[in-house]
């Protein structure tokens, strides 16, 4: 792995690389897009690029010092993310904490970083220090950050990664160098699935437009539970007004976790876009297989009915995934919302 390995970023990458040819690599950086779409290769690639004797200002990625900075144990090369974070990564298990693993960056994990950046490379001229989620910087701990910002070591780049990037306060966007990742194509997380998870065509572009452009989430994706999916449409839409005991069938079918009520919501979010298509007039709509019915909804459906139901869609998914809100209940209401206005 190096900086020019990291597909489906090419605005992003080039102009890194451009900074590392011209030895005007900033001190401080803001990788900012959704997650799982690049930032930690190519916060990778750039640590790999600053430190490599090998290939200086490119990375070779292959030699001991390129290993071990891909593998995270490079001594120049710091990471910090939250506790939460390193359990899920098993960087960490969940006894080394006497509580609930934090979801936050605390004051003393920047204190910690702080420290080491204070102190020569053990190995290489150039220090890099990776902030993984750096949106969840609490307060205390962005206030602690902005000191460093302020007056940055002149050895040391630092990478922050975040897919909330407005979470940070305006003085620390300010002072970082902001670099740009968009949603990977869906070509590109298509083909990577049907390579790497062996999934046939149509379930691969499937689920890669189901992942909204993200290559991590599509790796991560339920192959089963989008199996399952059209069970959650043809349900869905069986649904009449009036008709109380299978709209609470249905919530209680699919609010049964938080993930189940996340996934039937993202599948009927795209079932709504593929209605809405099939209504203009569109072909190759992504639930392929669906055709029929997305037409027979098409023709009985008010086009504004359908962009009320996706705003619908999408916000009980935000209260269930952001706010924590009961996954039965929010999908009962919605339920209620959206046939009472039928
Ligand atoms: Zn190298």
């Amino acid at each position: 792995m190096t900086l020019a390995s990291v597909v489906g970023q090419p605005r992003a990458i080039d102009a890194l690389q451009a900074a590392l040819r011209s030895g005007s690599v900033h001190h401080a950086y803001l990788f900012a897009g959704p997650e799982g779409v690049g930032k930690e290769l190519a916060a990778i690639g750039l640590a790999q690029a600053l430190t490599c004797p090998e290939k200086p200002n490119e990375g070779c990625g292959s030699c001991d010092g390129c290993s071990r900075i891909a593998k995270g144990s490079h001594p120049d090369v710091t990471w910090l993310m939250p506790d939460a974070e390193r359990v899920e990564r098993g960087l960490a298990g969940r006894s080394d904490f006497s509580g609930t693993p934090s979801r936050e960056i605390r004051v003393e994990q920047i204190r910690g970083l702080l420290e080491r950046i204070s102190l020569r490379g053990l190995e290489s001229k150039r220090k890099v220090a990776i902030v993984v989620d750096a949106h969840t910087l609490n307060q205390q701990a962005q206030n602690a950050f902005l000191k460093t910002l302020e007056e940055p070591p002149s050895d040391t780049t630092l990478i922050l990664l975040a897919s909330a990037p407005d979470k940070l306060l305006p003085t620390i966007r300010s002072r970082c160098s902001k670099v740009y990742f968009g949603p990977l194509p869906v070509a590109l997380i298509s083909e990577r699935l049907q390579k790497e998870r062996k999934l046939d065509p149509q379930t691969a572009e499937l689920a890669a437009v189901m992942a909204g452009g993200s290559l991590g989430r599509a790796m991560a994706l339920d192959v089963d539970a989008l199996a399952a999916r059209k069970e959650v449409i043809s349900g869905f839409e069986a649904l009449k007004p009036g008709d109380m005991g299978a709209l609470l069938r249905w919530a209680e079918t699919f609010g049964a976790t938080r993930e189940l009520a996340e996934q039937a919501l993202s599948i009927l979010s795209l079932w709504t876009r593929d209605v809405a298509l099939a209504g203009a007039g569109v072909e190759r709509l992504a639930n392929r297989d669906l055709e029929t019915l997305a037409r027979e909804v098409a023709e009985r459906t008010h086009e504004s009915t359908l962009h009320r139901r996706h705003a619908l869609l999408e916000k009980t998914k935000a209260i269930i995934v952001e706010r924590n809100g009961a996954p039965r209940l929010q999908l009962e209401r919605m339920l209620i919302e959206l046939l009472e206005g039928r």
